[in-house]
């Protein structure tokens, strides 16, 4: 274990599966797919899989497929628990369908919507008809049906050691869920540090609800749908109790302070970017958009003219909303300025 608190695995499975305790493990792809297996009640030989998430696309579901048939001789995918609509979250529920027809996608109602109807997220983010080279799979998953509605805060309980935990964490997306997995057993991946204590391990799946420090690194302006909610979802992962924390994308840790800061100094710091554009006089979104990424020395293609500005326009709502910026309308151009309040500061 280092001082930032991450985590690796001692010996990495070549299959890409690494187990935390004998039922829970993770698939790490360019799209970590949280994985619990648990015995089947009517045949002992045959394990239940239930995954959350599952991968960015079918070629990688395809590889945890071949790699879930390494692991285990008999098994049966029950569910996939989608965290939210994005096309990288939910790319291989269709593949996986298609395997094991029975299998249930699960998802709460807003996000059930958008795996739907694929073409919201590309519309969501570019704020009306889609540009076509916005209409592609990085954008839009393949088109899969969700079959059973869940509650933010629904829980399976799948026999008396394991339950998994649906935690609210809107804000990166409409209706995004964290999934907190609790097992006991022994500790498989113990670099030392982690005790099973009482016999129960945690591991929470956070989704998109918190960048991890390589993910950051790259990208210091990560999408944000809902600012002031993805502030408050923050303090939730923070506050949630868990021996291993497993962001979507990047690394896994077993402490989480030091990681919400990092979020919460990116969001402030995104903020008052904002503020600092409007300091020499208004300007339209497009022009704080170029005053952003001159200063971060983001070099604006396709993805990052569409990703980086929808977020920004979600800061905006958020510095409106908050009362430190105001609009106005001048010569047909809708410019954004201080408030008075923020102006004098
Ligand atoms: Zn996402
Ligand atoms: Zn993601």
């Amino acid at each position: 274990m280092n001082t930032n608190n991450i985590f690796t695995f001692e010996n990495p499975s070549q299959s890409g599966i690494n187990w935390f305790t004998p039922s829970t493990g993770v698939f790490l792809s360019p799209t970590n797919v949280g994985i619990v297996a648990v015995d089947s009640k009517k045949d002992k030989s045959l394990k239940e899989i239930y995954l959350i998430d599952s991968g960015p696309d079918r070629a990688t579901a395809e590889k945890l497929y071949i790699a879930l048939k390494k692991e285990f001789s008999k098994f049966e995918i029950k569910k996939i628990i989608d965290t939210h609509s994005h096309a990288d979250h939910c790319g291989g529920n269709r593949f996986f369908k298609e395997v094991f027809p029975s299998l249930e996608i699960c998802a709460t109602q807003m996000e059930k919507s958008g795996i739907e109807c694929t073409i919201n997220q590309s519309a969501v983010a570019y704020g009306a008809n889609p540009l076509p080279e916005y209409r592609i799979p990085y954008y839009e998953a393949e088109i899969s049906k969700v079959d059973t509605v869940i509650s933010h805060d629904e829980v399976f309980k799948l026999n008396d050691e394991t339950e998994i935990k649906c935690i609210p964490l809107p804000g990166h997306y409409f209706d995004m869920v964290g999934v907190l997995c609790t097992s006991k057993g022994p500790v498989i991946s113990n670099d030392s540090g982690i005790s099973s204590g009482n016999g129960t391990v945690s591991v929470f799946f956070t989704a998109d609800g918190i960048f991890t420090r390589g993910m950051l690194s790259r990208y210091w302006i990560p999408f944000v749908f809902d600012v002031g909610k993805f502030i408050e979802s923050l303090s939730v992962i923070k506050n949630t109790e868990s021996d291993f924390y497993v962001p979507s994308h990047g690394e896994i840790y077993t402490e989480i302070d030091a990681l919400y800061e990092l979020n919460m100094l990116s969001v402030l710091q995104n903020e008052d970017t904002i503020l600092q554009a409007l300091k020499d006089g208004p300007k339209t979104h497009e022009e704080i958009l170029k005053y952003v990424a001159d200063l971060n020395n983001i070099p604006m293609r396709l993805s990052q003219f569409m990703l980086i500005g929808s977020t920004l326009k979600s800061y905006i709502t958020h510095l409106y909303e908050t009362e430190k910026i105001k609009w106005h309308f001048k010569d047909n151009r809708m410019l954004w300025g201080l408030s008075s309040t923020s102006s004098s500061q």
